[in-house]
């Protein structure tokens, strides 16, 4: 049922976007420049934009992310928006900088951000079936790293600001297009800068829309599920380092640093960290509770209780790693380095963990929780990321209207505020007091998520399209009020 919805919803959007995009005033874009648009309309245009974004190589590290920037200011200039290439710090051979364009607005609201961000995660081409880095387009897709994460969210975010321009379009408040660098190793050298040195960028914006939420296609008979993203975990990345006496293979000496730093993990893989429901998550899952069968409903409307009180439910519902993952720390050992010869015992060696911790979590309790399991002071303990995820309200204005879209495109549709168990650029700008949500409308099933930092990521034409058409809604929406 909620296939033929979409269906029904796809089928009636090409139609409106054939007369919009007839109608709308002949492109500004000079014949044979960079910035033509492409034909096949909307779609055509998103796809294409997609798969030129993909070609710029903004493998992070080491980002180079100045020329994609480059590449889409120079898109939105030759159409009229106010556009910036915003130079960050940092070095790399091809420079690191954001993408800014704004639509103005009669200002009598404060502005809409859309966040996103250029560089990408490496890809190992070996893996793929296609060059990651082509932007092949076919079968209705645009395949590539980024296609997803999140170059796909630069093209929609972007292409919704000149759809604005293209419609005549005037809201109440300005809608800033943001594309930042250096997500993908925490944003110290992106969003970090760019929110504590140029202000004047984000206008006093009272929302972003950023990734971290998608809409999940129902399955027999369940609805889809709009998924804004409210909070999220926080990292706290550790590296673990010990030093011992260095000598040959052949006499290993009495206190060497592997052994030490084994043991050292070894204490750490059996620490289970306890489970415990944060008000966010509890609220998410009483959200989700008229989507379970019957049987677990009650159990999801009061989560904690249930978890502590009924042993066969805690096992059933902690079984299921997302699930999990949300009412309890989790440890991940990543990195391991130790002598680079099978021969050499060396001075030093060092692990390094990604955990990452619920709503309310602290890293240098952790660290403390840690430091006694493991018991020897020769473990040096460094923490590499940290900072705490902040929340947005859940009830705003922005969600309402995402959540009359989601209505009216789809009246069985169901809007979830959920908690992340990634992390995003969000919460700069939460700390800066804006209220952020992840959320990019598209239909993603599971299956189609796995290219995200994986293998032969890739996003359906029709997502981009409907992406634009979405957002658009959303936002006309918001200036209804
Ligand atoms: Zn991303």
């Amino acid at each position: 049922m909620v296939t033929r919805v979409r269906g029904a919803g796809a089928i009636l959007l090409i139609g409106v976007v054939a007369l919009l995009t007839g109608c709308s005033s002949p492109s500004k874009r000079t014949a044979g420049a960079d910035y033509s648009v492409p034909a096949g309309g909307l779609r055509g245009e998103a796809a294409a934009l997609l798969s030129r974004a993909i070609q710029v190589d903004t493998t992070n590290p080491p980002g180079d992310e100045l020329p994609l920037a480059e590449l889409l200011v120079g898109y939105a200039r030759a159409e009229g928006l106010e556009a910036r290439v915003v130079p960050t710090p940092g070095r790399s051979s091809k420079g690191r900088a954001a993408a800014w364009a704004i639509h103005p607005g009669k200002g009598t609201e404060a502005p809409i951000i859309l966040l996103s961000h250029l560089d990408v995660v490496p890809a190992d081409p070996s893996q793929w079936t296609v060059p990651p880095l082509a932007g092949v387009t076919g079968g209705g897709f645009v395949v590539g790293r980024g296609a997803l994460d999140a170059k796909g969210i630069a093209v929609v975010h972007l292409l919704t600001l000149l759809e604005l321009e293209r419609r005549d379009i005037e809201l109440d408040r300005d809608v800033i297009f943001l594309s930042v660098p250096d997500e993908e190793t925490g944003g110290r050298r992106g969003a970090a800068s760019i929110t504590r040195d140029r202000p004047e960028l984000l206008r006093g914006a009272e929302y972003v829309l950023a990734e971290g939420g998608a809409i999940q296609p129902g399955r027999g008979g369940t609805p889809d599920v709009w998924r804004v993203t409210f909070t999220e975990k926080s990292p706290c990345w550790l590296r673990l380092r010990t030093t011992g006496e260095p000598g040959h293979g052949a006499s290993a000496p009495r206190s060497a640093a592997v052994p030490r730093l084994l043991r050292a993990l070894e204490r750490i893989m059996r620490y289970q960290p306890e489970v415990r429901v944060a008000p966010e998550v509890a609220q998410m899952f009483a959200a989700i509770a008229p989507l379970v069968p019957v049987a677990d409903r009650a159990n999801f409307r009061d989560l904690a209780f249930a978890l502590d009180t009924d042993p066969e439910f805690r096992e059933r519902f902690l079984s299921a790693r997302g699930q999990a993952s949300l009412v309890r720390d989790t440890l991940t050992i990543t990195v391991l380095e130790g002598s680079p010869s099978t021969n050499i015992v060396p001075a030093t060696a060092l692990a390094e963990i990604d955990a990452r911790l619920i709503p309310g979590g602290s890293c240098p309790a952790l660290v403390d929780e840690l430091r006694r399991r493991v018991s020897d002071p020769g473990v040096e303990f460094e923490v590499l990321l940290s900072f705490r995820a902040g929340r947005s309200p859940v009830e705003t204005p922005l969600v309402d209207s995402i959540r009359r879209v989601a209505a009216r495109r789809d009246p069985t549709a169901f809007v979830l505020p959920q908690v992340n168990t990634g992390f995003t650029d969000a919460h700069y700008f939460r700390d800066r007091g804006m209220k952020v949500y992840g959320f990019v409308p598209r239909w993603l099933r599971p299956i189609d998520t796995r290219g995200i930092h994986g293998e032969n990521e890739r996003i359906s034409i029709d997502n981009l399209e409907l992406g634009i058409e979405v957002m658009v809604e959303i936002l006309q929406d918001l200036a209804e009020l």
